[in-house]
């Protein structure tokens, strides 16, 4: 009768779900966004609440006449580091989450630098608002509730994906997976738990924390009053991780890259930790059983969101697909560094802004939209040139898999394998995240037996490979570090 793994995609603005059949196949999926709060510059936060609604009103839509009982297991994947507070016994929310984004714990941070080693050793991670630490913190300091629930034990804390097990377990489990755990400044990545010094550092008491548990297997079962029957969860990631599995990079060596609003390049680094000596981040990601792996990790600020900012502020572009037919040939010498919030790996400069270099006469609107978008492959070969650094001659990338809405853009594909000279490779179903929570999901219950099982439907939509000279390739990228360094602030 199990027919089914069903995967919760729980974003930024908003959830999916979809249903794959035992081919691996989509057969059934919907989205629904949801409110973005901002309270004041700088901060952003969403209802915890309404993201279970929505993403229960999502799981009964997509279910329609199919039965609960149909369903083999559920996979998780999520938004990372967005905090929730809640209690065990009201079960509310002492707060709203404190999302990713939000920038209230910036000045905390600033005074946090003194440990900014042990931080780094022991998470692979930089202190920055970013990461959960300081967001479960300033709930506790901000809140009475919250710190009193704390002082009496009642209190819990959970990235989306433990927020989601509770509501779907009835309050039974309380967990989390490697991968966001990763993303907390509170887990020690070498040791693969929680740390006592940096929950001292961040006055957070152990016992707000989920419990620990392997990718895919078993994170508890839905209650049947919540969700019509008793079915296991058994698949977890953070979303970047999840989208590396769902890409099958579950080999060292193996890294994709997204191409969204901003881009993510991850790469499976393997058993043994490597600490970056060149501005990226290393975190948790699954081998093919789901077992943690580390990864190199960095990250683009504006990637397709240059091509956003082209079509609604310049008016340059119809739409963002039209910007492959809009550019020209050759960008003619014009780059455009769209450092717009300060530049990220592995420059790490907040003080940077954007600007176009290389104008002359004769530049029209296709040289500027072309610039723009190999500004994308720009930035992304820096991200690669990071990881391969950092992993030496071992680290030679063969490929990189992509997705992210902007990797339909064929001219910037095309680009982005002529500027790294490795065939850039789109698989046909770029889902990956929601496809990365539903193979953990899948493997942890034994749906499937084996990753190899799921592998076979990684199709291959298309494969650029590279057709430019090595000569103009590194003439054009040592244009680009030019033009980065104007944009620099110091
Ligand atoms: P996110 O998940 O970060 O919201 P998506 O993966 O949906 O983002 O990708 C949307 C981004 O990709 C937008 O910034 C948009 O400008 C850009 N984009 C979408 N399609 C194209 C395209 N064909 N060419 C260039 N950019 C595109």
């Amino acid at each position: 009768m199990s027919d089914y793994v069903l995967a919760i995609d729980a974003g930024t603005t908003g959830v999916t779900v979809l249903l794959f059949d035992k081919q691996a196949q989509v057969v059934r999926k919907l989205n629904r966004e949801f409110a973005q709060h901002y309270p004041q510059p700088g901060w952003v936060e969403h209802d915890a609440n309404e993201i279970w609604t929505v993403t229960e009103a999502l799981i009964k839509e997509v279910l329609g006449d199919t039965l609960p009982s149909a369903v083999a297991a559920i996979g998780i994947t999520n938004q990372r580091e967005t905090t929730v507070l809640w209690d065990a016994e009201t079960r509310e929310p002492y707060h709203h989450a404190i999302v990713w984004q939000c920038r209230r714990t910036a000045s905390r941070c600033d005074a946090l630098q003194a440990h900014k080693d042990t931080f780094r050793n022991k998470t692979g991670l930089v202190v920055d608002a970013y990461f959960s630490g300081t967001k479960v913190e300033w709930i506790l300091d901000n809140v009475p509730a919250a710190r009193a629930g704390a002082d009496a034990g009642r209190a819990r804390f959970g990235t989306i994906d433990t927020w989601l097990v509770d509501r779907l377990t009835g309050g039974a489990a309380h967990v989390t997976d490697p991968t966001n755990a990763s993303r907390t400044l509170m887990f020690d990545i070498h040791a693969k738990a929680w740390d006592d010094e940096l929950l001292g550092l961040l006055n957070v008491p152990r016992s707000l924390l989920p419990e620990v548990k392997p990718s895919a297997g078993l994170f508890g079962t839905t209650d049947a009053s919540v969700f019509g029957a008793e079915v296991p969860i058994t698949g977890i990631a953070g979303d970047q991780q999840a989208a590396l599995f769902g890409q099958g990079c579950v080999l060292p060596g193996q890294a994709k890259n997204t191409y969204g609003t901003g881009c993510f390049a991850l790469l499976n680094a393997g058993t043994e930790p490597v600490l970056s000596q060149n501005g990226l981040l290393t975190t948790l990601g699954c081998d093919s059983e789901g077992k943690p792996v580390y990864c190199l990790e960095g990250s683009v600020f504006v990637g397709g969101a240059v091509i956003q900012w082209l079509r609604d502020m310049l008016k340059m572009v119809p739409s963002a697909p039209e910007s492959e037919q809009v550019a020209g040939d050759s960008s003619e010498g014009v780059y455009l560094v769209p450092a717009f919030v300060g530049l990220g790996a592995p420059y790490w400069d907040q003080d940077a802004r954007g600007v176009i270099t290389g104008l002359t006469r004769g530049t029209d609107v296709s040289h500027i939209v072309r610039a723009a978008l190999e500004s994308i492959a720009f930035q992304s070969r820096d991200l690669i040139e990071a990881l391969q650094a950092d992993l030496g001659e071992s680290g030679k990338l063969t490929e990189l898999r992509v997705d992210g809405g902007a990797c339909a853009n064929g001219l910037l594909m095309q680009f982005q394998a002529d500027l790294l000279g490795i065939p850039i490779v789109r698989p046909t179903n770029i889902e990956t995240t929601a496809q990365g929570a539903a193979f953990l999901a899948g493997l942890g219950s034994g749906f499937w037996k084996s990753f190899a099982e799921v592998e076979s439907v990684l199709g291959v939509d298309r494969t650029f490979e590279p057709k430019m000279g090595v000569e103009e390739r590194e003439q054009l990228y040592a244009g680009w570090k030019e033009a980065v360094g104007r944009a620099r602030s110091k």
